[in-house]
């Protein structure tokens, strides 16, 4: 089976591993900042904070900026689950806005319109996530304007999207936002097994979120109620948590970013290729502009079904008994049964559940060879025909 996305683990990146693994530290040691580092100069932001996973940096996030109950957070129905749980762990309510049924993104339209009437009602969002779905970026500028008019602050969901740029600046400088998250999960763009990270230029967001990572301790004495008691002297100051990040998981990623721009280029010309040759069938493919350059972690096909003799289902059923690892991202979040328990409905977002009976991931990844792709090409060529 070749499967929707994987690793891509070379030589350099064990050599890395197993350094870290003969070394002194094996956690809160020298790679951890060293990979901060890196990720925030890549990308350009003054502070970033390496997390166990991007759940862990969606909840320190929300955290850091204050949201808890009775407060409101809005995000995309089309992204993975966390994106509005970390909302949930705080306390506070999840609502969502409807996807542009071009770019998959959260429509910049409908949150306009959202906002309109929440301003009315006076029940506006404190937090608004938006997910730069499959690597393309969001309209950033156009919701950094809406943010400033209605007063909510921005966490990007950018678990798809480390190497993307928009506006020919790279994702993660959070020059739309209060803070940007990655995830380094193995299927995302780069990984660290687990890990996450997140980004931003508020030194005050940044130290709130450094505390809340590990247990809300201290060992700074400028912080303390009172003097140290000694050398050994800490104090717990917050409720944290341990959502740290190991050495061994940052080496891995300091050594997988040395790759990222490979990366990035290879699941591009896979792009390409895709396009190239689906172009003529029964199909919407996906697309990137030159304001917005899409990291491309995911291909996602949509079935124009007036034209298909098969059901969705049955094409992506033939394309698993072709041997291809096809898979759907995502279910409308608000269609799950978590979420329909606090009210929800089906047929509460009406573009995202068109997506949904339409959508199927292609295998998008770097170490996807050329002979595969051809081979996943045939395969959707057949069964859209059949
Ligand atoms: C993968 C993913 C996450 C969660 O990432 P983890 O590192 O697995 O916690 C959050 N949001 C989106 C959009 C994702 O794709």
């Amino acid at each position: 089976m070749i499967p929707y996305g994987r690793q891509e683990i070379g030589d350099d990146d064990v050599e890395a591993v197993a350094t870290v693994l003969r070394s002194e530290w094996l956690t809160q040691g020298p790679a951890v900042p060293r990979f901060e580092r890196a990720v925030a100069g890549r990308c350009g932001a003054a502070h970033a904070l390496a997390v166990n996973s991007a759940t862990s940096a969606l909840h320190l996030a929300c955290l850091a900026l204050g949201l808890g109950q009775g407060d409101l957070l809005w995000t995309t129905p089309i992204t993975f689950v966390a994106s509005a749980n970390c909302a949930r762990y705080c306390g506070a309510e999840v609502d969502f806005v409807d996807i542009d049924p071009c770019t998959c993104n959260m429509s910049v339209a409908a949150l306009a319109e959202k906002l309109a009437r929440a301003a009315v009602a006076g029940r506006l969002p404190k937090i608004v996530v938006p997910v730069h779905f499959a690597g393309r970026p969001c309209d950033m500028a156009a919701i950094h304007a809406l943010g400033q008019r209605y007063g909510f602050r921005i966490v990007e969901d950018a678990s798809h999207a480390i190497g993307a740029s928009y506006r020919g600046e790279p994702v993660g400088n959070c020059r739309y936002s209060d803070i940007t998250v990655f995830s380094f999960h193995p299927v995302k763009i780069i990984t660290t097994g687990e890990g996450g990270m997140a980004l931003t230029n508020d030194a005050a967001l940044a130290e709130t979120m450094a505390l809340l990572r590990s247990h809300g301790i201290t060992r700074d004495p400028a912080r303390m109620d009172h003097e140290p008691d000694g050398p050994w002297y800490y104090q717990q100051i917050a409720l944290g948590f341990n959502y740290r990040m190991t050495d061994i998981q940052a080496a891995l990623g300091l050594s997988q970013l040395q790759r990222l721009d490979a990366f990035v280029a290879r699941r591009r010309e896979l792009a390409e290729r895709y396009q190239q040759h689906l172009t003529d069938l029964p199909l919407t493919l996906p697309g990137e502009t030159p304001e917005e350059r899409s990291a491309w972690h995911l291909y996602v096909i949509r079935l124009r079904r007036e034209q298909i003799r098969r059901t969705h289902r049955e094409v992506f059923a033939a394309l698993r008994a072709a041997g291809i690892g096809v898979n759907l991202h995502y279910i409308p979040v608000h269609t799950q049964p978590y979420y329909r328990q606090l009210g929800f409905r089906p047929g509460d977002f009406p573009e995202a559940e068109r997506y949904y009976a339409e959508a199927i991931s292609l295998p998008m990844y770097a170490a996807l060879g050329d002979d595969q792709q051809d081979e996943v090409i045939s395969a959707v060529a057949e069964a859209v025909s059949a």
